[in-house]
């Protein structure tokens, strides 16, 4: 996994085995930033297979038109299907420089369907939906440890809250995969310590 930064959002790539996948980018209008830091990591466009947003807020896709238009596909699981415009009125309001996302060229997959999807491109992992932060926002859970899970609230916030059922249902589904490496977009990574007491006492309960 190669971290790529060139403004305010953590954006991954994951190895595949031809090509890998990019997920998320910065905003609208970093794409020469962009550039720049695949080149100081050694890569280039045509390593990114495919690229994904864990969610289509503007800071997390302001790219993905713009590399989908230049040959990367596009992989978006079916809850984000509405909501792949939601930044585009954003970008035209601040006069950003930006490429709309072509749903109709997308790969669109249930999270059911990302591990077939997924061991295609020849990455070993999951999808899973973890709504709480936005409707369409989606983690990536890789075998090997490693999970992205976007602008989802950091499993600590949870003791400041006195009820939120909504993050507390994601943080159990992530860790029920028993992550070794959590990857925020705007923080900087968190090891859970295994036998606490966020972990669900019955992962196979949690939906
Ligand atoms: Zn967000």
């Amino acid at each position: 996994m190669i971290m790529l930064r060139y403004g305010n959002t953590n954006t991954f790539y994951i190895p595949g085995r031809s090509g890998g996948l990019l997920l998320d980018t910065d905003w609208a209008g970093t794409l020469n930033a962009f550039y720049r830091a695949l080149k100081t990591n050694g890569l280039s466009l045509k390593d990114i297979r495919c690229v994904m947003a864990t969610h289509y807020h503007p800071d997390h896709m302001g790219l993905v038109g713009s590399l989908t238009e230049m040959g990367a596909g596009l992989l978006l699981a079916d809850v984000q299907k509405d909501a792949v415009h939601f930044s585009d009125r954003i970008f035209e309001r601040d006069r950003l420089p930006f490429t709309p996302v072509s749903e109709e060229k997308a790969a669109v997959i249930s999270c059911g369907e990302s591990r077939a999807f997924l061991a295609g491109l020849g990455i070993a992992g999951e999808i899973v939906h973890t709504p709480s932060h936005s409707a369409d926002s989606v983690s990536l859970i890789l075998d090997d440890g490693d999970c992205f899970v976007g602008d989802l609230e950091p499993y600590e916030y949870l003791a400041a809250y006195e009820n939120n059922p909504a993050l507390k249902r994601d943080w159990e589904r992530i860790l029920s995969f028993s992550p070794k490496r959590i990857f925020y977009a705007h923080m900087p990574p968190s090891v859970p310590i295994r036998g606490q007491a966020l972990r669900p006492e019955d992962p196979g309960r949690v939906p």
